[in-house]
């Protein structure tokens, strides 16, 4: 594998290029998305970047773990080809002061958004300057990050249609977390708490009506202390609108939450079949 400090020396633009951009910090759910883009590229170009025009918060970037040398490890033991970590000019060379955001729309001002303003506008700004300097076949995100998933599909049919997307299905551990790169900051007792992500996906798993899974969800966050919950979101995924009442179809649930000063979000998709 090759480390590409900027794309200068990429010295073989490659067709049939797979893209997984990531902020490194690499586990195993990073790992599933290389190892899945070997299966659609020739090639496979991985990003870590620690994007700052998508942190409202100069502590939560500055906090964020670093582990480059053993990203590099991992990168490469995952099939790799090149691993890429750019320069702040290279990605923003008119300055950081000087970024013009792109709108992320009003589906980015709900739940993730509404909690980290600005945040899909500077998620949607750097995959804007990565994609076009990289300019992949494929590019390959998580839906552990449901809303930005759906986001960046939709920004990527206007903006990028040659480019397709693949989605890879969200990798947990031993205990059903979602694996993340921010998991490294919490205690075994933290780690504890935050069984209560899965914990909800299994109290709503034979329920057939919106109302009986909202209530399932309110039951489990409000029994767990330690946990403070910023939302628990039943959505339509065609439209990552919330759904009403009555709906009945496939829904996908969003959570998001805090334990101490770590942010943890998930998702997991349900089907509501309706009261008989
Ligand atoms: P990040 O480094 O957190 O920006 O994530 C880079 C990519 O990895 C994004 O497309 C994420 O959605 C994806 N990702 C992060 N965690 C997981 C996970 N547990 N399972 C699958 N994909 C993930």
């Amino acid at each position: 594998m090759q480390h590409l400090k900027d794309l200068a020396v990429w010295s073989e633009p490659v067709e049939e290029l797979a893209f997984v951009p990531t902020m490194g910090a690499l586990h195993d759910g990073h790992l599933a998305l290389i190892k899945s883009a070997k299966k659609f590229g020739k090639r496979v170009l991985v990003s870590v970047y620690v994007n700052p025009t998508q942190f409202e918060s100069s502590t939560d970037l500055a906090k964020y773990p670093k582990t480059l040398s053993q990203d590099l490890e991992l990168a490469a033991g995952a099939g790799a080809d090149y691993l890429w970590t750019p320069s702040v000019e290279e990605i923003y060379p008119e300055g950081l002061a000087n970024v013009q955001l792109i709108s992320a729309g009003p589906l980015g001002d709900l739940y993730e958004g509404a909690s980290r303003p600005n945040h899909f506008s500077g998620v949607l700004t750097v995959i804007n300057r990565l994609f076009t300097l990289v300019n992949p076949r494929y590019a390959m995100f998580g839906e552990k990050d449901f809303q930005q998933l759906f986001l960046i599909k939709k920004f990527a049919e206007q903006q990028f249609p040659t480019i397709s997307i693949i989605t890879g299905e969200t990798i947990r551990d031993g205990n059903g977390i979602a694996l993340s790169s921010r998991n490294s900051r919490l205690s075994s007792d933290e780690l504890e708490i935050a069984q209560v992500l899965p914990r909800a996906q299994k109290a709503t798993r034979k329920l057939n009506s919106i109302s009986d899974v909202q209530d399932a969800l309110d039951k489990v966050f409000s029994a767990q202390s330690g946990f403070t919950l910023d939302y628990a979101e039943i959505v339509d995924p065609r439209t990552l609108l919330p759904v009403s009442s009555d709906f009945t179809g496939q829904v996908q649930v969003l959570l998001a939450g805090w334990i101490g000063s770590v942010r943890l979000i998930d998702n997991f998709a349900h089907h509501v079949k309706g009261r008989s």
